[in-house]
């Protein structure tokens, strides 16, 4: 299918320019370039950690007689890409499954519930390095499937985390904006420039990569959010400012509200 783009709010937004660009394009032949595209990022983010994997195991093969200390560190490193490439797998199974379009399987969610679980993962992840301050939690609750709004939470909460330095703050608030429920992470991290944001839920798509493979991103985070939060006729967000921080929201539709 077709990849939509989800309404993402700007700061500024040049919409000129990209109704432009994407007149010149048929939809066909974008669906066909975002698909040649994909596999070459997949095989490209495969071929990383199984070079790093595969030499050293050939080292170690040739090597026999390699000091201890050495081995510890090369087996250490082949751990850490084969987690990596399990982190991909993963998610690319997560991506696969939620656009295979399954129809999404409805319940009542205690979002406050849902935010304590949240910022109890966060301060997991966080290791003390962060301050995690739930902010705000409105008395309502949300029509929606309690699990793939704890991955696409948790994917904007782990992105704060990961984007913000030691010492910065991330806050947590589940709110009510002119009626509509909103959940929104704020960080005091790296920021966005707006040149970037339209490009951010993408597959692949990372402002710098070698920040995100050193945090241990995978590139589909927030692809993997926005197909969630499509599922649930939400829209993502996105306020930045380059140095100063971020927020990310996902804003709800009145009808997955539910008032207490
Ligand atoms: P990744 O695994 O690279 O984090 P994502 O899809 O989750 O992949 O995010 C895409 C890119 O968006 C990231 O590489 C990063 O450049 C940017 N990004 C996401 N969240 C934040 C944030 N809270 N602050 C700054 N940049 C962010």
């Amino acid at each position: 299918p077709a990849e939509q783009v989800l309404s993402v709010q700007l700061v500024p937004f040049d919409s000129t320019r990209k109704l432009l660009l994407s007149r010149d394009i048929t939809q066909l032949d974008r669906v066909q370039m975002v698909h040649r595209d994909f596999i070459a990022n997949v095989s490209h983010e495969l071929r990383t950690p199984l070079t790093v994997v595969g030499g050293f195991a050939e080292t170690m093969m040739d090597m026999p007689e390699m000091e201890e200390k050495t081995r510890v560190q090369q087996l250490h490193l082949m751990v850490e890409q084969t987690q990596r490439m399990q982190r991909l797998v993963d998610d690319l199974l997560t991506l696969s499954r939620l656009e295979n379009g399954q129809q999404l399987k409805e319940e009542e969610v205690d979002v406050p519930q849902l935010i304590r679980l949240l910022q109890a993962e966060a301060e997991g992840l966080s290791q003390g390095r962060h301050q995690i301050a739930v902010e705000e939690i409105a008395p309502a609750r949300l029509i929606g499937n309690h699990d793939e709004l704890h991955s696409a939470l948790g994917n904007l909460v782990s992105n704060a985390i990961r984007y913000t330095p030691a010492g910065g703050t991330i806050g947590l608030s589940w709110r009510l904006e002119q009626g509509l429920p909103v959940f929104a992470v704020r960080d005091s991290g790296i920021g966005v420039s707006p040149e970037h944001i339209p490009r951010l839920t993408e597959r692949f798509y990372r402002v710098d990569r070698g920040r995100s493979r050193a945090t241990g991103g995978t590139g589909l985070g927030l692809a993997i959010v926005k197909h969630i939060l499509q599922r649930h006729q939400a829209q993502l967000a996105v306020k930045s400012r380059l140095g100063e921080g971020s927020e990310f929201a996902a804003r709800f539709p009145e009808h997955r509200l539910l008032v207490d």
